[in-house]
């Protein structure tokens, strides 16, 4: 039985002493015993929120990270740095860092390795965008993201890697999908790790929706059979998380 993981999303949000402010009145209500609950906060945030965490259970993780250790790249954060502070997850991949920052798949893939060997936990995004669902090229698209993402990776890491189906038209547009759209493209996500890992491996692979989750879609979607959780952007900045985090079935 895979436990269900909820990671919000801060994206460019928040700062320091806004972080921790939230941290406190949510820590409490955003704690779950049935579920992986995880605040992936920008760099600067780190800190705060890692000490108003701490003992709650709660995960952080960071929103991105280089992949080599260290070196000359002015404004880039390493996987050991992030490791060595305490942080335990990394989201990698996002569709706005592939259409913003020029992360292709072969950069994706090197940071997926890089945090495998340095001990976080990827969450790798995945998604195609509104041209592509409407063409009917959505479940090949998503099927070439996950072998160029995950070239590499051995089956024992595999397991540990979270994958975040994340449709672009339904990120930040308050459009989500249809829990059996979601429900169709996380399952193809199974199927194609498990032709590249085994079935044993797939069937131990987190996915996760994101993409306008609510406190209210929630529930429904979180119960489709491959749907194993969220990627939250908005409804993570507000108090709504938790009623995200405790969904009613
Ligand atoms: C995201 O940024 O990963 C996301 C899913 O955003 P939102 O929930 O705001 O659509």
């Amino acid at each position: 039985m895979r436990k269900k993981i909820i990671a919000g999303n801060w994206k460019m949000n928040k700062t320091p002493k806004e972080a921790a402010d939230f941290c406190r009145m949510m820590k409490e209500k955003a704690g779950s015993e049935t579920a992986e609950v995880v605040f992936c906060v920008p760099f600067v945030d780190l800190h705060p929120v890692l000490e108003e965490l701490k003992g709650t259970g709660i995960g952080v993780g960071a929103q991105n990270l280089h992949f080599e250790d260290s070196g000359a790249y002015t404004g880039e954060v390493s996987a050991p740095m992030l490791k060595e502070m305490g942080v335990d997850y990394v989201i990698l991949g996002h569709s706005e860092r592939r259409q913003y920052f020029g992360e292709t798949d072969e950069s994706v893939n090197r940071k997926v390795k890089k945090a495998l060997e340095s001990g976080l936990i990827p969450i790798l995004c995945c998604g195609e965008t509104l041209e592509q669902r409407e063409a009917g090229i959505t479940i090949e698209w998503v099927r070439i993201q996950m072998k160029c993402g995950l070239a590499g990776v051995s089956a024992e890491d595999m397991k540990k890697v979270v994958i975040a189906y994340e449709p672009i038209w339904a990120i930040g547009t308050g459009k989500t999908a249809t829990a059996q759209q979601a429900q169709e493209v996380c399952h193809a996500i199974r199927e194609v790790l498990a032709e590249l890992f085994g079935m044993e491996v797939a069937e131990e692979v987190r996915i996760q929706y994101g993409g306008s989750v609510n406190g209210k879609n929630a529930a429904e979607l979180f119960a489709m059979a491959d749907i194993d959780g969220g990627l939250v952007g908005g409804a993570s900045l507000k108090e709504e998380f938790s009623d995200i985090v405790h969904f009613k079935k």
